[in-house]
């Protein structure tokens, strides 16, 4: 029997599909708010990578990340074209791991020709654990310990370097031991503004990133002198969920006149990473460019300045987190109580919250949600969607649109690939929502489930307690 699809009506959450926002060629992943995937099926229900969401809930239970494996790999190979399209010299494009570090984003990103950047010893290790060779490892952090150095050092990756305390704990540990010249590049605070949330702008001179641009020379004569660190480049990094271009043009400018500088101490810099920061959409009003012109912005600028320099060619690095990942993955919820508070709002319970999404407490990220087995309903209700953490900020979305929603159903939260499962937290004593990799109808767990067993595992109970602990 030949099934079809219920009519929507026209204020239903088809408006969120990308056959209606406009999935042509040149619109990449970040300019939607679903995976690309993403459809209504004959039941009604939201599908992504042909695996119907309310299926998965039952399946691996609830809440449930769902990431969509070819919306990723989309935006990996969009990066790379473009890269590849508008610069004439070398590039390599590096996923910002922070936004998500676990073995199969990793192998994915891998798989489809991308480097991977690290903050800590954790992220280095799963990057490591996924296959990613180590000289396409970039290793970041303002405040690496003595152990991480080591650690990257004996993998043999190439380490971002902050600040003085450990270009000098570096310069002590290559001197003590007769290592291979150690490969560094040398973050550098650019003093450039960009319209962004204040926690998540890194590129102004008050930042805890980097080295001060006013200190250069002294940092640039320092590396020159050590026999056992090699300085191959020179990195920066404005900020994240930037919408404009301009402050990227004015970046290239910044690193090519590092680059001329580094060539008077003869440090031998050939790459230069102009860092991530591209905006993604998570409501109807963000309108982030594209991938392809956020690229193409920025590979004209630094090979226009190399010209007007005279400089050969350097090798160019980006390294994106959210706009790889971001719209890569929904978050689906099974819908609880609900609190109607007659003229002042209804609260409608998830069965999840700041814990597995701490955006919206921690930066009043905004985001949409749509019921996923009623697409096609009129979003007739406004409602205040609510986590179920102790905590009255624990709220995921205020003043929602969705169509009434009954105890059971699966609200899914879009836009939430980068900077939730990594955020995540046991608050509450909650486990960590399970991740399943979708692709073509077949769906794999990817993140198990934390079960209570895994809550106690790391609880030492001193002897003298056990008695009471009964
Ligand atoms: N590189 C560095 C050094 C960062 O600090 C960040 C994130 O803040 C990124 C890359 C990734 O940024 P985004 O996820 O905005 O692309």
């Amino acid at each position: 029997m030949l099934s079809t699809r219920p009519v929507a009506a026209e204020n239903s959450a088809h408006q969120y599909l990308p056959e209606t926002i406009g999935a042509s060629e040149s619109r990449s992943p970040n300019q939607q708010l679903l995976p690309i995937t993403a459809k209504v099926n004959s039941q009604d229900h939201l599908e992504i990578g042909g695996c119907d969401v309310t299926t998965l809930i039952e399946r691996f239970g609830s809440p449930l990340y769902i990431l969509d494996e070819e919306t990723l790999r989309t935006a990996c190979r969009q990066y790379r074209d473009a890269f590849s399209r508008y610069y004439p010299g070398e590039s390599q494009v590096v996923y910002a791991s922070k936004a998500w570090s676990c073995l199969a984003v990793c192998a994915i990103a891998n798989s489809e020709g991308l480097g991977i950047d690290v903050v800590s010893g954790g992220e280095l290790h799963t990057a490591v654990g996924a296959g990613v060779r180590p000289d396409k490892i970039y290793f970041h952090g303002n405040n690496k310990s003595r152990a991480e150095l080591n650690l990257a050092i004996e993998t043999g990756c190439i380490i971002v370097v902050d600040n003085w305390l450990e270009l000098h704990t570096l310069a002590e540990i290559t001197q003590t031991a007769s290592f291979m010249p150690v490969q560094i590049m040398l973050r550098l605070t650019p003093g450039i503004e960009c319209h962004t949330h204040e926690y998540i702008r890194t590129g102004h001179l008050d930042s805890k990133f980097g080295f001060d641009p006013d200190g250069v020379d002294e940092v640039f004569n320092f590396v020159s002198k050590q026999s056992f660190i090699s300085c191959i480049g020179i990195h920066a990094h404005i900020g994240s969920q930037i919408f404009e271009l301009q402050p990227h043009q004015d970046l290239a400018k910044v690193l090519v006149q590092w680059l001329v500088k580094a060539g008077e101490y003869k440090l031998p810099v050939t790459e230069l990473n102009v860092g991530g920061g591209l905006g993604i959409r998570y409501t109807e009003s963000d309108d982030p460019p594209s991938i392809e012109s956020w690229a193409k912005v920025i590979c004209e600028a630094i090979a226009g300045e190399c010209q007007a320099q005279q400089l050969p060619l350097p090798k160019l690095l980006c390294e994106p987190g959210r706009s790889l990942i971001g719209t890569a993955c929904i978050t689906a919820y099974t819908v609880g109580n609900q609190k109607v508070i007659p003229g002042i709002r209804t609260y409608l319970a998830v069965d999840g919250g700041m814990s597995d999404n701490p955006r919206p407490i921690t930066y009043q990220s905004l985001y949409r949600a749509a019921i996923a087995n009623r697409m096609g309903s009129p979003m007739t209700e406004t409602v205040t969607v609510a986590g179920k953490h102790c905590e009255s900020g624990d709220i995921l979305i205020k003043n929602a649109q969705l169509p009434p929603a009954e105890p059971g159903d699966v609200l899914v939260v879009m836009s939430t690939g980068a900077y939730n499962y990594s955020m995540a937290s046991n608050y509450n004593r909650l486990p960590r929502p399970a991740a399943v990799l979708v692709r073509e109808g077949e769906a794999n767990v990817i993140l198990q489930r934390e079960t209570y067993q895994d809550l106690l595992r790391q609880d030492r109970l001193p002897e003298r307690l056990i008695g009471f602990a009964k």
